[in-house]
């Protein structure tokens, strides 16, 4: 079928995101076409903007627009306790919760052999590094309760047992597979109070 060139482009962009299809890419694309033109700017707009002002926080990699991040700035929190999570969104989850006042650290990953994932790929190099703040005393093992992420937590609890760091997993009744980003709040509080002990 013939589009006019921007018109196709568009449909092509839409089409790269994740799920999209080629009928609902075209679909938004003529969407757009009828959007008022302030609204189609502020879209477009947002779409750079996350791009160029969105950066990781150099102490605990999440995204932020500020460096370090609002939550490693938050004095109040407690510098005794990171927890570890594999996403953003993950983070995102926790906070929901409103139980945790600690700080995070944000793998952007999870250790995958079979998709050949090492522990290089992911921001553990970083994470070591935030460990020889005396304040440390616990890092929560807030990673997916699936194989990836259980082989995450195994990799990082044997990591960082010489630092003499207590090294807690978030407890299970998650459910298995699952990401943590879709547990609900109580669910997910329930999992951080009944973390237990990595031997
Ligand atoms: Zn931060």
């Amino acid at each position: 079928m013939y589009y006019p060139e921007p018109l196709a482009k568009l449909i092509d962009s839409f089409s790269k995101l994740p799920g999209i299809g080629p009928k609902t890419a075209s679909r938004l694309a003529f969407h757009v076409l009828q959007m008022k033109e302030d609204e189609a700017i502020d879209f477009a707009k947002a779409l750079v903007n996350v791009k160029r002002n969105l950066h990781y926080c150099s102490v605990c990699c999440n995204i932020t627009d500020t460096d370090p991040c609002r939550i490693c700035q938050d004095k109040s929190r407690d510098y005794s306790i990171i927890c570890v999570v594999q996403e953003p969104k993950d983070l995102v989850a926790m906070e929901r919760t409103k139980e945790f006042n600690g700080f995070y650290h944000v793998l952007h990953g999870a250790i995958s052999p079979m998709e050949g994932i090492g522990p290089d790929e992911i921001r553990i190099t970083e994470l070591v590094k935030r460990l020889s703040d005396e304040r440390v005393q616990e890092m929560i093992l807030a990673t997916n309760p699936n194989i990836e992420g259980e082989a995450t937590a195994m990799y990082l609890s044997r990591l960082v047992k010489p630092f003499g760091i207590r090294v807690t997993r978030i407890a299970h009744g998650l459910p298995v597979g699952g990401d943590l980003e879709y547990a609900d709040e109580v669910t997910l509080t329930k999992a951080l109070e009944g973390r237990r002990e990595l031997s």
